[in-house]
C-alpha cells in the first residue's frame, strides 16, 4: 500500500495505471474509518484492478467551524485498517495543497440540495460537489463508491456526474448498521451511551413507519406508535 499526499504524485500514479489499461475504483472518505467505509472499499477491490481511497476532512462542506474542529481524526488506525484490506493507494492531501487557492467555482445543485439535509446545512452539498469533482479529476476512476446512508449526497453526486459528463460510474452501497439498527458513522464516537440509544430509536421509529405503510396503516396512527 502506498500513501500519497502530493496531488502531482497521485496524477503520475493514475497516468501509469491508465497506460496499463487497468480499472481504478475510488472511495472518497473523511477518515475515522469504520465497517461502513470498509464495505465500500471491499466492493471496490472486488470490482476493479486498483483501489484508491482518499482521506480528507473537507473544510468546504462544514457550515459549523466547531463541527470541523471536533471531527474525529484517526489517521494511524485508518492506515492500519486499509493495509489489512490491501488497498493500493491511500490519498491523504493536506488542506494547503488541496486548496492551494480557495476555489471560486461552486457546484449549484438547485432545489435538490435545498431540502432534507441541505435545509439544515447551508452550503454543505456545494462544498461536497467541489471536493468530489476535484477528487474524481485526480483519481480518474471508472467507478466511485458512495454510501446509501447519505442518500441525498449519493443522488446529487450521481446527477453531477451525469450533467457534467464525468466518465465515471457512481455506485451506491447499502448501509452498515450496529446491532441496534443505528447506522455506523464516524460521528457516533462523539455520542454518549444515552445519545447512542436515542439515535438508534430514530431507525426503530422509521422501521415501524415503513412496515406500517406496507400494511396500508394510517400515517397518523403510525406516527404515534413510532413516537413510543
Ligand atoms: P465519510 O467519511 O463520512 O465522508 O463517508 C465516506 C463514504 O462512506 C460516504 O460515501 C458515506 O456515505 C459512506 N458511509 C459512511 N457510513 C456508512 C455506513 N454506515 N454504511 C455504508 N456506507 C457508509
Amino acid at each position: 500500500m502506498r500513501v500519497i499526499s502530493a496531488l502531482k504524485e497521485l496524477s503520475s500514479f493514475v497516468f501509469s495505471i491508465n497506460i496499463e489499461e487497468k480499472s481504478i475504483g475510488f472511495v472518497p472518505t473523511m477518515g475515522a474509518l469504520h465497517k461502513g467505509h470498509l464495505s465500500l472499499i471491499r466492493r471496490s477491490i472486488e470490482e476493479n484492478n486498483v483501489t484508491i481511497v482518499s482521506i480528507f476532512v473537507n473544510p468546504l462542506q462544514f457550515n459549523d467551524s466547531k463541527d470541523l474542529e471536533k471531527y474525529p481524526r484517526t489517521l494511524r488506525e485508518d492506515l492500519d485498517l486499509l493495509r489489512n484490506l490491501s488497498v493500493d493507494i491511500v490519498f491523504t492531501p493536506s488542506e494547503k495543497d488541496f486548496y492551494n487557492t480557495k476555489p471560486l467555482v461552486s457546484i449549484n445543485f438547485g432545489g435538490m440540495a435545498q431540502r432534507l439535509e441541505g435545509k439544515f446545512r447551508k452550503g454543505h452539498f456545494e462544498g461536497v460537489g467541489v471536493v468530489v469533482s476535484k477528487l474524481l479529476h485526480l483519481a480518474m476512476p471508472s467507478k466511485a463508491y458512495f454510501g446509501l446512508k447519505d442518500l441525498q449526497q449519493y443522488l446529487l453526486i450521481k446527477q453531477m456526474c451525469q450533467d457534467l459528463s464525468f466518465p465515471c460510474e457512481i455506485v451506491g452501497v447499502e448501509t452498515e448498521r450496529e446491532p441496534s439498527g443505528l447506522a455506523l458513522s464516524s460521528r457516533n464516537r462523539r455520542l454518549s451511551t444515552e445519545g447512542l440509544e436515542v439515535a438508534s430509536n430514530i431507525y426503530k421509529g422509521l422501521t415501524i413507519i415503513e412496515e406500517g405503510i406496507r400494511l396500508e396503516k394510517s400515517l397518523e396512527s403510525l406516527l404515534s406508535k413510532a413516537k413510543l
